[in-house]
């Protein structure tokens, strides 16, 4: 069944695999169920779902772990603007000017990654430590719907082999995300 969603909405299933596709039947998310339900989240979009789901009322509310103090504050500008081109470290940002430049290999990502990495450009405004970035990238995406195994997935999706530490802090950020148990139904 296709779900066109026009903000972020909560679900819950009893499938033991939850598989949720993008219209053009891109994997977005899968989740084996481990309790009762899966819980899940989707971002504003147009998926696919072949297993039986129930809309929840409201969003599955996850409780996310504090971020690491800010680093900084850079002013922003107004409008921070995204454009693919050669970029041999994948993605930066110009601060000042608001200009994030994503390597052309970034548009053969999934949307997720997508965000992670954009997102993790836009978290340098806060911090200078990698690893903040990711954990700020990680909080947005889940904010904006996204749930916390795809943050990991996504980090991992994202990040050579050697950033080993930064994978693992991510990862146990994500554990740490909780959801909260009422307003569901
Ligand atoms: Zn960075």
């Amino acid at each position: 069944m296709t779900y066109k969603l026009k903000e972020k909405t909560g679900f819950r299933s009893k499938a033991n695999t939850v598989a949720v596709y993008t219209t053009d039947y891109e994997p977005f998310y899968v989740m084996q169920r481990k309790g009762d339900y899966v819980y899940f989240n989707l971002p504003k979009g147009e998926y696919i779902i072949e297993v039986e789901v129930e809309k929840l009322k409201k969003p599955v509310n996850f409780q996310l772990p504090p971020l690491p103090p800010f680093e900084r504050n850079i002013k922003r500008p107004q409008f921070i603007k995204i454009i693919f081109g050669k970029n041999p470290n994948k993605c930066s940002i110009d601060l000042e000017g608001g200009v994030i430049i994503c390597d052309d290999s970034i548009k053969a990502k999934g949307r997720a990654e997508q965000c992670f990495v954009i997102y993790h450009e836009f978290g340098h405004y806060f911090y200078k430590t990698e690893s903040s970035c990711d954990k700020y990238a990680s909080r947005k995406m889940i904010e904006e719907g996204f749930n916390p195994s795809q943050t990991v997935y996504s980090c991992n999706g994202c990040l050579s082999e050697r950033s080993v530490v930064r994978k693992n802090e991510i990862y146990n950020f994500a554990k740490q995300v909780k959801r909260k148990k009422f307003n569901l139904i």
